[in-house]
């Protein structure tokens, strides 16, 4: 099959790479599309040392199981059901687990992916694979209101003019009206503007601690530091988005301004669905950019351009047989 994989070369297009073999509990499930995430570029730089096949935002077809023949999304972490911590709800920090595209499992930029059955679900024929590619990241998004007391925010503020940032911007704004996303991108601070959410360019913000929250999602080892001169005392954090590079920064202010730093990573996939099927998410013209898994390097270089929102594989409609 068609792979892209990342290994001590960069990214690399295998036109002939080995299929996946499931697991016991896993499914092969045949890709339509895959969408490229910062994660992705954190993972060509080095982050997490990951060498395999990349991708983890897909949906595509199941071809065998109970879900057979049905359009299908897959949660990214593949745990062992039986450690204290599945037992106990935490499955997605399971210390046996794997994470699809990301940590010992391959990804989703190939023909095909092995999926478990339990982390499969369903797409509802009104959800289209324009927006199901994004029910990863926006299950991710909607992770924040269930870390934390989304209803005693009074304000908000985004770091992050991105693909993560403007998802989570659109979920914190359905509970929070005095919100704002800084960046350094017009092209793409004007993407939040058409959802009513006010914008700063970095340039012209106010460094004062006046944010109950702020989210960090810059993907950068800048985004602590300045959420750190945003943040209200006994104000909250949340961290999104991870950064290959290591942090040097002093965390005396967490202690001084009693702050809440919470990480943040995956979310609850069945209130993504449920959100996308009510139109209470705008997730139209968020793809920007279409390839061919043979295209990996320009989809990759396209994926860092400002122009783009979201650039995806089409990876079923481009099958050379
Ligand atoms: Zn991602
Ligand atoms: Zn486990």
């Amino acid at each position: 099959m068609r792979a892209i994989c990342l290994d001590q070369n960069g990214i690399q297009f295998h036109p002939d790479y080995q299929s996946p073999v499931p697991l016991s509990g896993e499914v092969i499930v045949d890709v339509i599309a895959a969408g490229i995430c910062e994660t992705d570029l954190q993972l060509a730089k080095g982050y997490m040392g990951f060498s395999g096949v990349l991708g983890h935002e897909f949906v595509g077809i199941a071809t065998s199981g109970p879900l057979a023949g049905a359009r299908v999304v897959g949660e990214i972490n593949c745990n062992c059901r039986k450690c204290p911590r599945c037992l106990s709800g935490l499955g997605n920090h399971c210390v046996d687990r794997t994470v699809v595209g990301i940590h010992r499992h391959d990804g989703a930029f190939a023909d095909q992916v092995a999926i478990p059955q339990t982390s499969m679900h369903i797409v509802p024929d009104s959800i289209s694979d324009d927006q199901a590619v994004l029910i990863e990241p926006l299950a991710a998004a909607l992770q924040i209101q269930q870390q934390i007391e989304i209803s005693s925010v009074q304000n908000a503020i985004v770091l992050g003019d991105g693909r993560l940032a403007n998802l989570c911007a659109q979920a914190i704004s359905q509970s929070v009206k005095n919100i704002k996303v800084v960046g350094k991108h017009e092209l793409k601070l004007a993407r939040f503007r058409k959802f009513g959410i006010e914008t700063i360019h970095l340039n012209d913000l106010i460094r004062e601690k006046d944010f109950d929250l702020v989210v960090d999602c810059t993907g950068s080892v800048t985004g602590l530091p300045l959420a750190l001169q945003l943040v209200k005392p006994r104000g909250t954090i949340v961290m999104k988005t991870t950064v290959a590079a290591d942090h040097v920064i002093s965390l005396a202010p967490v202690v001084i301004d009693e702050i809440s730093v919470v990480g943040s990573r995956c979310g609850p996939f069945d209130l993504a669905i449920e959100l996308l099927q009510a139109d209470r998410f705008d997730l139209s013209g968020l793809v920007t950019h279409r390839f061919a898994l043979e295209e990996a390097a320009k989809a990759f270089e396209m994926a860092v351009d400002p122009s783009a929102f979201k650039v995806v594989f089409d990876v079923m409609n481009t099958t050379a047989n």
